[in-house]
């Protein structure tokens, strides 16, 4: 049954006024879907997006956008099974097809979970700490994030539909920006699919999310500085696209993340007998059969010690042999098909270019034998070189066959083995088989500079690891250089891309209301009621609670070492004390100090307050001596609701002496009731 796919532009449903572009079945060759965007009109989805998704967006707090993010998730997971029954036309088995649409989904619950812990609730974000400028303490500077106010453009390539779309979608919404997504065409219905279901969700503002099933026209020439290109593809599309005249004229920002010549290496330290060795082996072969080898990160170079090539081309054919290529839906089958037939025969163009310097160890270019029903020259053999003299090879270095294809090379040592991994002139990711932690090192050292993501694969870590070519959402997926220079995920480094960074100068009362965040110089006022005594709603950011003081004396410390064990020679041997050049005599111990003024502070009637769960940032600034006395400031630093009923009190403390001087601060966590 052919669909034809529609675009989702100002809120509706809209399908191409042309005749649609037909799309086939990776498996039968049977047109699965058409699609189309003419009639369209860009640059009022473009509009749409800024006038109406951008503010409904930044209404809502980092929080709310973090649960709407989780809620798509859910609906995507509660809909599983309609995506899985549109993926195997994408020529993807059941497992590829976990990578991309649960995959997806988690990413969604990560990037939630994530932001819901790391962002305030609020529509701001703080970056870094206060930045001291006059000596007064009056003019200070503080870095701040706001949302970008135009769209995020995604533009994905066709290897993962589901997860290509969400991993990018995460970060967008979450920094309040709305998104105007274009699929690859190829697998286009299973990204329709998806986009449609987190519609239905029905949990996005108006004009949050738009898509455009077909060539996206004209929408570029009506970018601005306020709108974000995000691209996954080939390096060829991303060149075109990022010397687009609109996008250098108004300095557009391109996220861009493109092929890349990834390796991996087998550690000098591994034997045929270490258990790297065999890691290695595995992963190689996972790497090249998974999704069919269409993955940006798979493993297309890998570095084998000299001694040990013969033992592992030997251990990889035999791997190899145990593939299943065929219909995902055939009993058995361990790798599909390409994504277009177009895609196959480019594979076998390039698998035989390199044919041309590198000898062919496992596979046939132009055979496969396949399993189950199957009517498409979708298929290829997983294609395994071997090139013996990586240095005077160059295309193995330069050609990004993107399918089963990889090819293993000998390295000398370790620097041989860094300088060739170096030669993808930039990769998403490398991994590294080895045992030895200083070897670790020194390849991390010599090859961070080229990759963006460095996975070190070892017995103690085999069981969890997720293995050189998955992303993950907390972590930075892209790459210098060849892989496109562009970083998403990573977290909520990811979300910053879709904000814009600037530095605030001013006086701490007037950054500290922008912020949300109480900082140090801005009002501190004070009230009849103990803050312990109000609820998170009730709490004014800056509000103070100034303790009367209370003497130290010898007898506290003392009573405070036995009691706790902790006889210290500075707080109990008088001559050592006096000795040390920091105290020179006896002082009090600090958590006496920290107890001391948890004693001044602390209102101890049941309340809002439910629970103190750490502190932060302590620093013990100025010793207390027998005879001191000391004193607290205690305020409300900043608040970030939780849930419905309870929300976390960050509190700013300061100990002060006789003197007026700083004696111990910290930051105080309490969870407290709504
Ligand atoms: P393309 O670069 O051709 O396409 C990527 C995306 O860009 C698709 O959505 C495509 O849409 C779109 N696109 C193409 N031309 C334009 C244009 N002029 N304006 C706007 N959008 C455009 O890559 P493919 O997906 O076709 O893959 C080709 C090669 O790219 C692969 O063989 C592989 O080498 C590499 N690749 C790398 C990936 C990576 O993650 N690093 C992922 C996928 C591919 P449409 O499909 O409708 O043409």
């Amino acid at each position: 049954m052919t669909t034809q796919l529609k675009n989702y532009a100002a809120d509706q449903w809209v399908a191409t006024t042309g005749e649609g572009t037909p799309l086939y079945s990776a498996i039968t060759g049977e047109m699965v879907a058409r699609s189309g965007s003419e009639g369209l009109d860009f640059k009022a989805m473009l509009d749409h997006a800024r006038n109406v998704g951008g503010p409904a967006l930044r209404a809502m707090t980092f929080h709310a956008r973090a649960r709407m993010v989780k809620a798509l998730g859910q609906a995507i997971m509660d809909r599983k099974e309609e995506l899985y029954a549109l993926n195997w036309a994408t020529g993807a088995t059941r497992q590829d097809g976990w990578i991309d649409i649960e995959g997806g989904a988690g990413t969604l619950f990560t990037m939630s979970s994530k932001a819901r812990r790391e962002l305030p609730d609020d529509v701001v974000l703080a970056d870094g700490d206060m930045e001291p400028i006059g000596r007064q303490g009056t003019f200070v500077g503080q870095h701040v994030y706001t949302s970008l106010q135009g769209a995020a453009i995604h533009i994905n390539a066709f290897n993962f539909p589901v997860w290509g779309m969400l991993e990018k979608l995460g970060p967008t919404l979450i920094a309040g920006m709305p998104a105007i997504i274009k699929p690859a065409s190829p697998g286009a219905w299973l990204a329709e699919a998806a986009f449609r279901i987190m519609i239905e969700a029905d949990v996005l503002p108006p004009g949050a999310l738009q898509l455009i099933v077909g060539h996206p026209g004209d929408l570029l020439d009506h970018l601005t500085c306020q709108d974000v290109v995000s691209f996954t593809g080939s390096a060829t599309t991303a060149m075109k696209l990022q010397s687009h005249p609109v996008i250098a004229r108004e300095a557009v920002r391109f996220v861009a993340e493109r092929d890349s010549l990834n390796a991996s290496v087998l550690g000098p330290d591994a034997t045929a007998d270490s258990p790297e060795f065999d890691l290695f082996v595995k992963e190689v072969v996972r790497e090249m059969t998974v999704k069919a080898g269409q993955k940006c990160t798979a493993i297309r170079r890998a570095l084998v010690p000299a001694a040990q090539l013969d033992s592992v081309e030997a251990a990889l054919r035999e791997r190899l042999s145990k593939v299943v290529v065929g219909n995902p839906q055939a009993e058995g089958v361990t790798m599909g098909a390409l994504a277009t037939p177009g895609q196959a025969a480019e594979v076998r163009q390039r698998a035989r270019e390199m044919a041309s310097e590198a000898r062919l160890a496992f596979g046939d270019i132009d055979r496969v034998d396949v399993r189950g029903e199957v009517d498409s020259a979708a298929f290829v053999s997983p294609l395994l070189f071997r090139a013996d003299d990586p240095w005077s090879a160059r295309l193995i270095h330069d050609v990004e066959a993107f399918g089963p294809v990889s090819t293993i090379m000998p390295y000398r040592d370790l620097d041989d083995a860094i300088a060739l991994a170096n030669r993808g002139k930039g990769s998403l990711a490398l991994s590294f088989f080895s045992y030895d932690p200083e070897v670790t090192r020194a390849l991390v050292l010599g090859a961070g500079a080229f990759h963006g993501r460095i996975v070190i694969v070892d017995r103690d870590s085999a069981r969890e690891s997720t293995g050189h070519g998955s992303p993950l959402p907390m972590l930075i997926h892209g790459g210098p250089g060849r892989a496109g220079g562009g970083e998403e995920m990573g977290g909520v480094r990811g979300v910053k891309h879709y904000m814009q960074r600037s530095a605030l100068q001013g006086s701490p009362r007037q950054l500290s209301a922008v912020i949300g965040r109480w900082l140090p110089g801005a009002p501190q006022p004070e009230g009849p009621v103990h803050p312990f005594r109000m609820r998170l709603g009730e709490l004014p950011i800056g509000y103070t609670l100034k303790t009367p003081s209370r003497t130290v004396t010898l007898e506290d410390i003392e009573h405070f070492a036995h009691f706790t064990g902790d006889t210290f020679y500075a707080h109990m041997d008088e001559e050592a004390a006096a000795r040390s050049p920091i105290f020179g005599g006896r002082v009090a111990h600090g958590y006496l100090i920290l107890s001391f003024a948890a004693g001044l502070f602390v209102d101890p009637a049941e309340g809002p307050v439910l629970a103190n769960y750490g502190l932060e940032g302590l620093r013990f600034i100025k010793p207390v001596k027998p005879g001191d006395s000391m004193r607290v400031e205690l305020t409300v630093k900043s608040k970030t609701q939780r849930s419905e009923d309870q929300g976390e009190v960050r509190w700013s403390v300061s100990a002060f002496n006789q003197d007026d001087e700083l004696v111990a601060t910290y930051e105080l966590l309490t969870m407290n009731a709504a």
